[in-house]
């Protein structure tokens, strides 16, 4: 029998455990993992050299934003992809708020006909969700969708149909969420107390970066969060709750979880390597929202990755335009947030990892294995056992180097500014999707795509 790719010397890391493994690939598949060495003989396409690496399966990371259709000017297809390729995430899961937004099964599906003509990895798409598109919930569950976006207040054109006005349409929407069997993300924040406290501080002049984090305070995360919950509890809804910062409100969302409630908390990587004292720094460059912590809630929240409240790491990948930065520069209120971050994220953590933080086993499952049986799309994604598509991230955990937003795939390297210079231990040397290698030391090595997979659970 004939094997298109032996991974050889490598220590396979799941989230049972790390062991010295090699791993044979055919047709795009891991076709077997066998002890050290055992493979020799076989008859093998080619051998790829492993030692001193950790061997991980790609990330699914359930949270990134790419503005293609409408906002490219943000992220468009290719880059985006490419920072994909590039950071090891070979199944980014989309968000619908491009324009005009995915609201129907025909959007969804010409969203994904979009991306498997341009993307540089295989992709799922969330669809969206909002009072005036409940009816269009179960037609793009059909698609394909493999969970949703909903948003609660402001209007934006890239959130047309995407909006739940108040409790009822939450109700509804979580309702018929329970009945697609697919998750429903909410971003918790409340909207009409941060307005309170933010034209506050505009009223007494302060339009500096630390207005943005007294802005938004941990109180308005939880406040949002307990209707949701509520409301979770009551539908059976499948709750998902995005980039969460405050432990409080993590802590209150864990009890609804051991009573029964069906709620997934995601925090992202810059929750637990940045603070509010990076945005008093560099005030839009480190602009998110929720906005950074305090360094002493940085500290909670990795005892909740490692107590298994948290249990989904994504990226939150919002690349923001110069415009905004330059805005934000003069008046914090006025500056676009977000990150670009598949290129960091598994350098970030690994750094983490070095530090002691948590360990390798407990990210694969945050990052890989958990957003994939999530997203229903496991065992094909999430994991490296036989069967399973081989996508494979190759990590030196002792190679140390600095990170270089000049260096990076997304379209607006200026926003990844947090990051230059940054120096971390932890590299990923080599992402392989479907057995086919993509990059190289965050370098692709492919010019035009390999031919991306739209994921459906
Ligand atoms: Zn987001």
């Amino acid at each position: 029998m004939r094997f298109d790719l032996l991974v050889q010397g490598g220590s396979l890391v799941s989230t049972e455990g790390i062991e010295k493994a090699d791993l044979l690939v055919r047709d795009g598949k891991i076709a077997a993992i066998v002890s050290p060495g055992s493979a020799d003989g076989l008859d093998v396409s080619e051998v790829v050299d492993a030692s001193g690496m950790m061997v991980l399966p790609g990330i699914v990371d359930l949270h990134v934003h790419i503005g293609e259709p409408g906002k490219e000017q943000k992220e468009d297809v290719v880059t985006g992809t490419k920072a994909a390729a590039a950071g090891g995430v070979t199944t980014p899961v989309i968000m619908p708020n491009c324009v005009p937004p995915v609201n129907s099964a025909e959007r969804l599906i010409a969203r994904g006909e979009l991306f498997e003509a341009k993307s540089f990895v295989d992709f799922a798409l969330l669809g969206g969700a909002g009072g005036e598109s409940v009816d269009q919930i179960a037609e793009q569950a059909d698609a394909g969708a493999v969970g949703y976006k909903s948003y609660v207040g402001t209007y934006r054109e890239e959130r047309k149909g995407l909006i739940c006005q108040g409790t009822g349409d939450i109700y509804r929407v979580l309702e018929k969420s329970a009945e697609v069997d697919r998750f429903i993300g909410y971003h918790c924040e409340d909207g009409p107390s941060a307005k309170v406290l933010r034209d506050r501080l505009i009223e007494a002049g302060r339009v500096d970066f630390r207005a943005y984090h007294e802005s938004r305070p941990e109180f308005t995360e939880s406040l949002a969060t307990v209707p949701l919950l509520e409301i979770a509890r009551e539908t059976g809804g499948r709750l998902y709750l995005v980039h969460m910062s405050s432990p409080w409100a993590m802590d209150v969302a864990d009890m609804y979880r051991e009573n029964g409630t069906d709620v997934t908390i995601e925090t992202c990587p810059h929750y637990l390597t940045f603070t509010d004292e990076d945005t008093a720094r560099l005030g839009p460059y480190a602009q998110v929202a929720p906005p950074l912590r305090s360094p002493e809630t940085m500290e909670l929240m990795w005892d909740l990755i490692n107590d298994g409240t948290i249990d989904i790491i994504g990226t939150d990948h919002a690349p923001g335009t110069p415009d905004e930065k330059v805005r934000g520069q003069k008046n914090i209120f006025e500056g676009g947030g977000g990150l670009p971050a598949m290129e960091t994220i598994w350098p970030t953590l690994l750094a983490e990892v070095n530090r002691g933080r948590t360990t390798l086993e407990n990210l694969v499952w945050l990052m890989c294995e958990h957003p994939a049986r999530v997203a229903d799309i496991y065992p094909r994604k999430g994991t490296l056992i036989p069967g399973a598509d081989a996508d494979m991230v190759l990590v030196d955990l002792d190679e140390t180097y600095k990170l270089s937003a000049d260096s990076m795939y997304t379209k607006n390297q200026d926003s990844g500014t947090i990051f230059d210079g940054m120096e971390v231990t932890g590299r990923v040397k080599m992402v392989y999707q479907r057995g086919h290698l993509l990059s190289r030391d965050g370098k692709l090595v492919v010019e035009e795509p390999i031919g991306a997979q739209w994921i459906r659970p």
